[in-house]
């Protein structure tokens, strides 16, 4: 199979579809893989690691879209991507369908088959090609907490390990997820005072269970959350309600209740955020005051440590990419549910049908 990867064009995109380690994988398959000109630059990955790994450099994206039997994406196709897609051609990316559908409707008159990232499944009901990116945004959460909070940023000038006879910083993770744990396992080897606060009883046994007593755990109760995040120095958002808009857990009027200059990062934002006074802001402009509460609100976290996204991403698309290229997505899906369930258009019919009752489509 020849296997296209073109550069991504969506604004303040920096990752790539597939590492020179992922094309090199491919091509010991029997594939054949090209690459656009600079598509791994924004993650540091020029044109000669994809030549050593045996791949061939394309000038233009339209000759990738026109050539490639299979596009490997990170982001969905812009529109003009989108005019590019052809019958019977494979798409192996980042979707989201559900909300966008000039996308949709464009997909389903190419003719293509689109296998979103986003949608497929694995065993235990996780989403293996979305977790990656929870990793790397609940890393990074306390990593820019901690620079929000310091004095020059409008933050509360607290070091989050403390020194000394100085108490660390007090950090309340909401969520336990894989964005609350990773944020919570780094703000405590920050060395910070870390609470994680959840609904399900069984998350927090299991936390409990791995991290002992690295980080505490409370049951998300609205007194235990209004209690943590008034004694807080940072409050991280991390929860989750499948397929719903983040709940909304601390109110404007809490931010009085709050220490001044303490940090928000609200990693659920791009699901609406948990806090009410959050609204989405960009790695140019990441931070904004409300009531002297320091928010960053950033939706694309993962989009500031392009490298280690793409090459976290590229650790999970492998083996699904590999199958798709050996056996064709018939065989591929047939052969595997949780590939199967990211199947969301194959030949102008929706395949997906959450995306269907969303749009008001048949499936
Ligand atoms: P997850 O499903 O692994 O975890 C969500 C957790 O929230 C679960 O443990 C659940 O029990 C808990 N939860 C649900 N309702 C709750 C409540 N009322 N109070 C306390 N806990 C509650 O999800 P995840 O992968 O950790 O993702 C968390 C959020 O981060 C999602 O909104 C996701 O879209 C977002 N995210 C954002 C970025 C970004 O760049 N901003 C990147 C990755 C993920």
């Amino acid at each position: 199979m020849k296997i296209g990867c073109p550069k991504e064009i969506k604004p303040q995109e920096f990752r790539v579809g597939m590492t020179p380690n992922a094309a090199r994988e491919a091509i010991a398959h029997g594939h054949e893989v090209i690459i656009e000109t600079n598509a791994g630059s924004g993650s540091g990955f020029d044109d000669a690691a994809y030549t050593d790994a045996g791949a061939q450099i394309i000038a233009t994206a339209a000759e990738v879209f026109a050539t490639a039997d299979m596009i490997v994406k990170v982001k969905e196709p812009q529109a003009g991507e989108r005019k590019m897609l052809r019958e019977n051609q494979l798409l192996f990316t980042y979707l989201h369908l559900a909300p966008d559908p000039d996308q949709t409707h464009d997909l389903l008159a190419s003719g293509c088959t689109a296998i979103a990232y986003e949608t497929v499944t694995d065993r235990n009901g996780g989403l293996p090609l979305l977790a990656p990116m929870s990793e790397v945004a609940g890393r990074l959460a306390p990593q820019v907490g901690a620079w929000t909070l310091q004095k020059a940023n409008g933050g509360r000038g607290v070091l989050m390990g403390g020194v000394p006879g100085v108490s660390p910083a007090k950090v309340a993770v909401i969520g336990g997820g894989v964005v609350g744990t990773h944020a919570a396992r780094v703000a405590a080897g920050m060395g910070a005072d870390v609470t994680v606060l959840d609904r399900s009883l069984p998350r927090m046994r299991y936390l409990d269970d791995v991290f002992g007593s690295v980080f505490k755990t409370s049951y998300a109760s609205a007194g235990n959350t209004a209690e943590l995040v008034a004694e807080a120095d940072m409050v991280i958002g991390a929860v989750l309600i499948p397929g719903a808009a983040a709940p909304k857990l601390v109110t404007r009027d809490q931010l009085s209740t709050m220490k001044p200059g303490a940090a928000i990062v609200d990693v659920a934002i791009d699901q609406g955020g948990c806090f009410e006074t959050s609204h989405a802001t960009t790695h140019q402009d990441p931070i904004y005051d409300v009531d002297g509460i320091m928010h960053y609100c950033v939706a694309n976290m993962p989009g500031a440590v392009a490298r280690t996204s793409t090459i976290a991403l590229g650790n999970a698309t492998m083996p699904f990419l590999l199958a798709l290229a050996d056996k064709g997505w018939k065989k591929a899906c047939q052969d595997d549910p949780h590939l199967l369930a990211g199947l969301n258009v194959h030949a102008g019919q929706l395949t997906y049908e959450a995306v269907g009752v969303a749009l008001g489509l048949d499936t």
